[in-house]
């Protein structure tokens, strides 16, 4: 599955360090440390009727990964909140929009590694789209990737940086056979996640995602632990091998660009009965939907 241009986002307005900017005009220095070393940390985040979702949750996930990543100067909750409400309503969005955030070390003085070239402050763009949740809802693919995902021995997938090579090798591989995502397993051999979403299985009732040892723990998979928490559904985080998620009763992917997606297919076995129809992941996904509408933060407009 391939996203389409989506002419409603033909003349939206992007936010880049306080300045709204018509999407053909909303660039950045090529001194900037997104460009020069991928030296960034990123939100994807959801907007539903009117209330942004999970804000507080995206929004210390940033954080956390600005000050592991050694950033000077990060602007606090309340200007970035300010910055994504302003995009809103400068494109006067309500409700189906996907936004991307990021914050990069920002503009160095001359072209290099070195973070004390950063002299300018950091860089904050808000990327506001009309996007509805990407994957098709009849059921995805997944092949297995030979590229492995990071554990804490190399550069943790806890930070959420905009240094996403690994993860795009994967999806390549996906895209060459045909696949929609790439699974990727951690460094010894158990199931991480899915290059851009974290996965989940259910074996005889019990729901099973895999250890935050080598993938980042996603926003959407921490709300659906809750939920099966709330539902009294028995839920555990453990290692997962691959044979365990070929013999899963469902499979699903979680993640705020595609919510909950069933997984048909994982390296031409299917998964249960083949037809994506997975009553526990239909029952997490109900509740799921209704916590998109009780909860978040309401737009000031
Ligand atoms: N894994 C990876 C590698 C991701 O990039 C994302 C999306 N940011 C996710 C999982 C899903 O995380 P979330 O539920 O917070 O969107």
């Amino acid at each position: 599955m391939l996203q389409k241009f989506n002419p409603q986002n033909k003349d939206i307005k992007v936010y880049i360090n306080g300045q709204m900017l018509h999407r053909n005009n909303a660039k950045i220095s090529v001194f900037d440390s997104v460009v020069q070393g991928g030296d960034a940390v990123w939100e994807g985040i959801r907007v539903y009727d009117g209330k942004i979702f999970a804000l507080d949750r995206h929004l210390a996930r940033l954080h956390d990964s600005a000050k592991a990543m050694a950033f000077v100067d990060i602007p606090s909750k309340v200007t970035i909140k300010d910055a994504l409400f302003k995009t809103l309503k400068a494109n006067n969005m309500r409700d189906g929009v996907h936004i991307r955030l990021t914050l990069s070390r920002g503009e160095k003085i001359t072209s290099g590694m070195d973070p004390r070239l950063n002299q300018m402050g950091s860089t904050l763009i808000v990327l506001a789209e009309y996007k509805l949740p990407v994957y098709d809802q009849s059921g995805i693919t997944l092949i297995t990737a030979s590229v492995r995902r990071n554990s804490p021995q190399f550069v943790d997938s806890k930070i959420h940086h905009n240094n996403l090579i690994n993860n795009i090798m994967a999806k390549i591989e996906a895209n060459i056979a045909g696949a929609d995502a790439g699974l990727m397993l951690d460094d010894r051999g158990f199931v991480a996640e899915a290059n851009g979403v974290n996965v989940f299985m259910v074996k005889r009732g019990e729901l099973l995602t895999s250890n935050a040892h080598a993938c980042l723990p996603g926003i959407t998979r921490g709300i659906v632990l809750e939920i099966a928490k709330e539902l009294s559904i028995p839920a555990r985080e453990r290692n997962i091998s691959l044979a365990e998620f070929y013999a899963a009763d469902e499979v699903f992917t979680t993640g705020t660009m595609g919510e909950l997606t069933p997984v048909k297919l994982i390296d031409g076995r299917a998964i249960g009965t083949g037809t994506a129809s997975f009553k526990v992941m239909q029952k997490i996904n109900k509740r799921f939907a209704e916590w998109t509408k009780e909860q978040g933060t309401i737009l000031p407009f």
